[in-house]
């Protein structure tokens, strides 16, 4: 499932093309992802212009010219590709970012095409979407705080307002086991199992112990919590980063990349030695509400 890194990789990559350039035409193939697209969304979108891209959490933002705003999420498959030029000449096709999980390129699952027509040239994004978890959104951009998807969500796990002590408000007298109370996303938005478990071994604590014990009786910040939302913030930080250079690297090789593997530290290393320096431990896999935690029972306490 694409995390917070690989949507922010996937709007940068998105943006030369997107951002500035008129929607001649949006194209559904279909009624529905997910959900039903919104009522009319071909009609109103065509012959609008794209003002910028955004991210909030997992969605993309599509800033229309008439004050509307595209939410986009990519669901578990969801991807998005760009194709330059004419249709009858279609010379590049690439895929901004690199995902954990392969991503079909299979026409049968392009279900909306922008078709654009920018400062470069006409140019055509395409969703694509196998399983389709997706889906669309549009709403008024004054109102993004109140549309159902965007209502209530934590702040960002890469901005300044997530701090250690707004994290021991959320979570003092809390006896949740820590890895749901951060996958919680009214406490923090947008991040995920992967980063979760990644910022969790880089901050050496245990996935399993209650939110709680990071804060004092008082309500106060501990120096465990201030590691914590250091490490939240690098882990995630270093993925973008790892994204941004394989948005270079994609545009040359026009290969897969899967980054993403090469800097996993502890998610999807069962059995495999520990690398926190000195520790010898080995990454164990246990189950938390449905879902794979992976951790070091050794230096994770
Ligand atoms: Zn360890």
């Amino acid at each position: 499932m694409p995390e917070l890194p690989e949507v922010e990789t996937v709007k940068r990559g998105l943006a030369p093309t997107m951002e500035g350039a008129l929607i001649t035409r949006l194209e559904l193939r279909r009624e529905n992802l997910r959900f039903p697209f919104p009522d009319a969304f071909g009609e109103k979108t065509s012959g609008r212009r794209i003002i910028s891209l955004g991210r909030r959490a997992k969605y993309l933002l599509i800033d229309l010219d008439d004050g509307n705003t595209i939410i986009s999420h990519l669901g578990m498959s969801g991807s998005f590709r760009i194709e330059a030029g004419p249709l009858s000449e279609t010379q590049l096709s690439e895929t901004p970012g690199e995902f954990h999980h392969p991503r079909s390129k299979d026409e049968k699952h392009d279900h909306a095409i922008f078709h654009l027509e920018g400062p470069s040239g006409i140019s055509r994004v395409i969703y694509n979407d196998p399983r389709r978890f997706g889906f669309m959104d549009m709403a008024e951009r004054t109102a993004l705080d109140i549309n159902p998807f965007l209502y209530g969500l934590g702040p960002e796990p890469t901005g300044n307002t997530l701090s250690a002590a707004y994290l021991a408000e959320r979570f003092v007298g809390k006896a949740q086991p820590l890895k749901s109370a951060l996958l919680d996303q009214k406490n923090i938005a947008g991040l995920g199992n992967i980063y979760v478990c990644e910022a969790l071994w880089r901050s050496h604590l245990k996935p399993t112990r209650a939110a709680a014990t990071l804060v004092t009786k008082t309500g106060k910040t501990t120096r465990q919590m201030e590691l914590l939302v250091s490490s939240i913030r690098e882990v995630i930080a270093d993925a973008i980063l790892a994204g941004g250079s394989s948005l270079r690297d994609h545009i040359q090789t026009d290969g897969s990349l899967g980054y993403f593997q090469h800097s996993f530290s502890v998610y999807d290393r069962q059995g495999q030695p520990c690398r926190t320096p000195g520790c010898g431990g080995t990454v164990a896999r246990i189950v938390q509400a449905g879902r794979s935690t992976f951790y070091c029972p050794i230096c994770q306490a």
